[in-house]
């Protein structure tokens, strides 16, 4: 381990030799150049002993996340998931898939070769770590709104392809407007759809105190139990914010996966806790983009940093990860953040780090990475950050 972070430091190091040997034998500088690159490498320095202060300070955790060469490992299990929250409800395009999008998604489902499967079934196959047939697509739905039983279900349905609904518990209890009621959710049960959770009160957790997400989650199972007579087995993090603490409240609270709101796919070796999903509504709804969509290949990575998707400081964050598969292709690889136009990205072998001068704002950032795999299909890693406002305002 020390070895290797070691290693990482000399590549650093030699870095940092290169640019002073550029510098001395440049024959065009000025002394005015010459003396703003003398405060640059006086920079160069002071950031490379803070990288290695750092190194020696977060100790083995961090060794640890530095390590490479990685051989390859293709992940046993892959998948897509994609999530819907409304159908043909207009009035709402955000969250909003129109009918005609919709049909034209089952459709290409019915006739593209697809193995179209349960939630449970994946997060089995994911947990056991079996292979499942290629192309194959999961569906869910968040927040329980009344069009998933009038307009979504009955097509799916006829379609025989499995559907797992996330609920958050109060809006349904007290019925409000256009959600499900607690007897459409049981009519739904009976026809085999999966119910998961998204707490009682849908809130923001990364924000809450862990006896406040306890609560949320005890609470809501209990009605859960009561009303629909099984607490879930999988979760999905309102708006998809999740954080280290949460996510081990959540799978202490007996949740055996849990998904987040970002885009990718599903490879075995990724985080059971925080699995990304694919979401739909009007403007990210095409024809063209679901198939990019349902078509996509996991990019496997280690060792990310942050590893905590939520976080307040230092922001912008150190952004990176390991590749582990695919093997090839790693050249070819793009990010995108929602946040900032370009992305400067870092190759070291297999290590990708990702840098921005920009800060994340307070709320969500989501961040995607693409290589493409050919025939029109693309390995995909995706992260969403979470900023939460209090710590931004300190
Ligand atoms: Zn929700």
């Amino acid at each position: 381990m020390h070895m290797i972070s070691i290693t990482y430091l000399m590549i650093f190091s030699i870095n940092c030799n290169i640019s002073s040997q550029g510098m001395i034998n440049s024959s065009y500088e000025t002394s005015s150049q010459t003396a703003q690159r003398g405060a640059w490498m006086i920079f160069f320095r002071a950031l490379l002993s803070s990288v290695i202060l750092l190194l020696g300070l977060t100790g083995s955790g961090l060794m640890v996340s530095y390590s490479w060469p990685v051989s390859a490992q293709e992940p046993q299990t892959k998948a897509v998931v994609i999530m819907y929250h409304r159908f043909g409800e207009s009035d709402f395009p955000s969250t909003n898939i129109s009918m005609d999008q919709f049909r034209a998604h089952v459709e290409e489902l019915k006739t593209g070769g697809y193995n179209v499967t349960s939630l449970p079934k994946i997060v089995a196959a994911l947990i056991n770590g079996d292979p499942l047939p290629p192309k194959t697509v999961g569906l869910s739905v968040d927040d329980a709104y009344e069009s998933v039983y009038t307009k979504a279900w009955p097509i799916l349905k006829a379609a025989g392809f499995p559907l797992t609904v996330f609920i958050a518990a109060d809006p349904v209890d007290q019925h409000t407007d256009r959600y499900m009621s607690w007897d459409q959710l049981r009519e739904l049960v009976d026809d085999g759809v999966t119910m998961g959770s998204q707490t009682k009160f849908h809130p923001h957790m990364a924000d809450l105190t862990a006896d406040a997400n306890k609560t949320e989650l005890k609470i809501s199972n209990d009605m859960f139990l009561e009303k629909l007579g099984k607490v879930p087995d999988l979760f999905a993090y309102p708006y998809g914010e999740a954080s280290t603490e949460v996510m081990a409240l959540v799978k202490e609270a007996g949740f055996v996966a849990a998904f987040g709101q970002h885009s990718g796919a599903i490879g075995s070796g990724g985080e059971l806790f925080n699995l990304p999903r694919f979401a739909m509504n009007e403007s990210y709804g095409s024809i063209d983009r679901f198939k990019l969509a349902a078509n996509a290949l996991p990019i496997s990575v280690s060792d990310i940093t942050p590893s905590n998707p939520t976080f307040g400081k230092p922001n912008p964050p150190l952004i990176g990860f390991t590749l582990t598969w695919p093997e090839h292709g790693l050249d070819r690889l793009t990010c995108y953040a929602s946040h900032v136009e370009k992305l400067d990205l870092q190759r070291l072998g297999k290590r990708i780090e990702i840098r921005t001068d920009k800060a994340m704002p307070p709320g969500r950032t989501r961040l995607n990475c693409t290589i493409p795999a050919g025939n029109d299909r693309w390995y995909w890693f995706g992260r969403q950050y979470y900023v939460p406002k209090k710590v931004q305002t300190d």
